[in-house]
């Protein structure tokens, strides 16, 4: 599962006089399975796009869907923020454990799953810690456990890595395209780099911004390796 359809899809935030056209129109099939990159200059319309395929937003104009249907925000995808926005108040593992909570996963089964999911993004051994104790590469690595709780068919990445460090951000992307392999989970990550996007891509789609509107340019498919 995960696959996208985008058709004339455009978005303004805000009404009438007051909107802000902020993306498109885009039209675009991503298969199951494919990890598509969005680059693009900065206003582009990345997050935007990204926020519509969580359901977050809906689409000014155009039909947008997940598997056929309409995005519904926790529905369909995982998603990952800039910022890992854990809950302070938890632990690593509680963290985990809330997010599998609320994906329904009985009582018993959380400290284990929770555990494995950790484990999947090469955080073992701290569940039990403060999610202040940890460095900010452990967060969003607790961050993408977390996203992971609701085993969804698609997982959707906004900039989860530029406030890293090069080289915590190099081990997250390698960990990251680990965990893709492993799922066969569909992706979409946003970020300037096009190093990041060459790494993680099967596919890389560029947004850029013409005179009052924001084009679908190109659209690379690489090779895995
Ligand atoms: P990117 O992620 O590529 O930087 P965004 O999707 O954040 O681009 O923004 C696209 C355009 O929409 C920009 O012109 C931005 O200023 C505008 N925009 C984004 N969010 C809002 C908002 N909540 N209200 C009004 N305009 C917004
Ligand atoms: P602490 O309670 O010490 O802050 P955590 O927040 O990590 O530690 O939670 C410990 C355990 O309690 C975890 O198994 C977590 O799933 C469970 N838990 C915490 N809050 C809730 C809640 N509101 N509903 C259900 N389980 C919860």
């Amino acid at each position: 599962g995960g696959a996208l359809s985008l058709r004339g899809v455009e978005h303004d935030y805000g009404q009438g006089r007051d909107a802000v056209h902020a993306l498109g129109p885009v039209t675009l099939e991503v298969p199951a399975g494919e990890s598509l990159v969005l680059v693009g200059p900065s206003g582009c319309g990345k997050s935007t796009l990204l926020r519509l395929v969580a359901g977050f937003e809906t689409p000014t104009r155009g039909t947008l869907t997940v598997d056929g249907d309409q995005p519904e925000p926790g529905r369909q995808a995982g998603v990952v923020f800039q910022q890992a926005r854990l809950f302070p108040w938890r632990t690593v593992g509680g963290n985990v454990e809330l997010a599998l909570r609320l994906a329904g996963v009985a009582r018993e089964e959380r400290r284990a799953r929770a555990g494995e999911l950790l484990a999947r993004v090469g955080l073992e051994g701290v569940a039990g810690r403060r999610t202040w104790e940890v460095s900010g590469g452990q967060q969003q690595r607790i961050a993408i456990a977390r996203a992971l709780a609701g085993a969804h068919p698609l997982l959707l990445l906004d900039e989860p890595f530029a406030a890293l460090d090069a080289l915590t951000r190099e081990r997250l992307q390698e960990d990251l395209r680990g965990v893709s392999a492993q799922t066969g989970l569909s992706s979409v990550f946003v970020t300037h780099s096009v190093d990041e996007a060459v790494f993680l891509a099967s596919r890389v789609i560029v947004l850029t911004r013409a005179p009052g509107t924001v084009a679908l340019d190109v659209a690379v498919d690489l090779p895995r390796t």
